[in-house]
């Protein structure tokens, strides 16, 4: 099946009892034992697994191609519970411009428990990743497109240092999504997601998925985590991200092909200094876009003439497109990057916009209006 078939049909079946066709939400905390003491219905109690959330996993195991998936409450914590299936002493490998949260996660939480990480900038550079391989890297992770810069890492150049050392090799593919890029055709062992993002898709439900190529010890470890710790959604945030993962698949394309044509207008802008998209030819990494994606979604970011103000300035004059942070949602979100992330890197006048669904022509309006304003 194609994934747009997958979106809506895997792990799904009409309700047995009812028939309904829109899934129940199954809030009971608990289910009833067979008279032979077993559970032979496949459930026992909502920490170990519940309808909604098995419905979800199966959907996103077969959106991502892989075997298995675990879901969480956010795309945080699935990354936390990830790490913690390491052990102490352990070493991993980690790119420097990473989720900013993830880093906070490795520095301030996992490094005084003994996890060691060294961060390096992969995109730029393959050789600095090999540099930093020691006797005890268990783990490589690589996040691509990268944010707010929108770099791009080799995923499959990067697969190769990890196998040769035997490390696991996992990549957040939160931005691209499964419909434009696959990593475990690309030599990943874990895939994550933060399904708050485009796979839920309407800025209304948090969740995270651990997903496997194939079911090792590894990833049984990251089960047992998953039911014992119990940083798991709850069945009404896994309906509701089912319900979005339905369209998941046309939203995408659709934001790409906006996105596409509101990064042109700006690239031709006078008032703009830089535009980062990599699905434009001005990218500098282009090539490795046409090798590893088949499209860029809805974010990007661009640089408005000027400075901080200058940039702030321009956004307060959008009507539609709204200033919040987060990305991937129906509505057309832009945030100043530089003033959020602690101790940044990130050019004080570059904007992250994140396009919905609202008509591109009235987009390109939008911000017309709003940079003639700040002239
Ligand atoms: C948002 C995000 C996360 C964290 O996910 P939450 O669901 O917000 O906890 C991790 N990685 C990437 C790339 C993200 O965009």
């Amino acid at each position: 099946m194609k994934p747009e078939t997958q979106a809506i049909h895997a792990g799904y079946e009409i309700d047995p009892s009812t028939g309904a066709l829109a899934q129940a939400i199954h809030l009971s905390t608990t289910f009833e034992r067979d008279p032979n003491g077993e559970y032979e219905r496949g459930y026992q109690y909502i920490r170990n697994g519940n309808p909604n959330r098995l419905e979800l996993e199966e959907r996103l195991a077969t959106l991502e191609g892989g075997a298995a998936c675990a879901m969480f409450a956010s795309g945080s914590a699935a990354m936390l519970m990830l790490l913690q299936a390491l052990k102490t002493g352990d070493h991993l490998i980690a790119p420097a411009d990473m989720y900013f949260g993830i880093q906070v996660i490795l520095r301030e939480i996992l490094a005084p428990w003994g996890l060691e990480t060294t961060f390096v900038d992969m995109a730029a550079d393959l050789s600095a990743v090999k540099a930093a391989v020691k006797d005890n890297t268990r783990m490589i992770i690589t996040e691509t497109p990268s944010n707010p810069m929108m770099k791009l890492t080799d995923i499959e150049a990067v697969g190769e240092i990890a196998h040769e050392i035997g490390a696991i090799y996992v990549v957040d593919n939160t931005i691209a999504t499964s419909l434009f890029q696959s990593p475990f055709d690309l030599g990943a062992d874990i895939v994550v997601h933060s399904t708050t993002k485009f796979i839920s898709g309407h800025s209304d439900v948090l969740g995270g998925a651990l997903i496997a190529k194939e079911e090792t010890d590894f990833f049984e470890k990251i089960f047992r985590i998953q039911e014992i710790g119990g940083a798991v959604p709850d069945p009404h945030s896994c309906w509701l991200t089912l319900r979005g993962i339905m369209t998941m698949p046309v939203r995408v394309r659709a934001m790409h092909e906006y996105s596409c044509q509101v990064a042109q207008f700006l690239g031709e802008h006078p008032q703009i200094e830089r535009v980062l998209h990599p699905a434009l030819e001005s990218h500098p990494q282009h090539d490795l876009f046409k090798k590893q994606m088949r499209g860029a979604t809805g974010l990007f970011s661009f640089m408005v003439k000027g400075d901080a103000a200058r940039a702030m300035a321009f956004t307060n004059h959008l009507n539609i497109i709204q200033r919040v942070t987060s990305f991937g949602g129906v509505r057309s979100k832009i945030e100043h990057r530089a003033s959020i992330e602690e101790g940044t890197s990130t050019p004080d006048n570059l904007l992250r916009i994140s396009i919905g669904l609202e008509h591109p022509d009235d987009l390109i309006a939008d911000i017309d209006q709003a940079l003639a304003q700040v002239k």
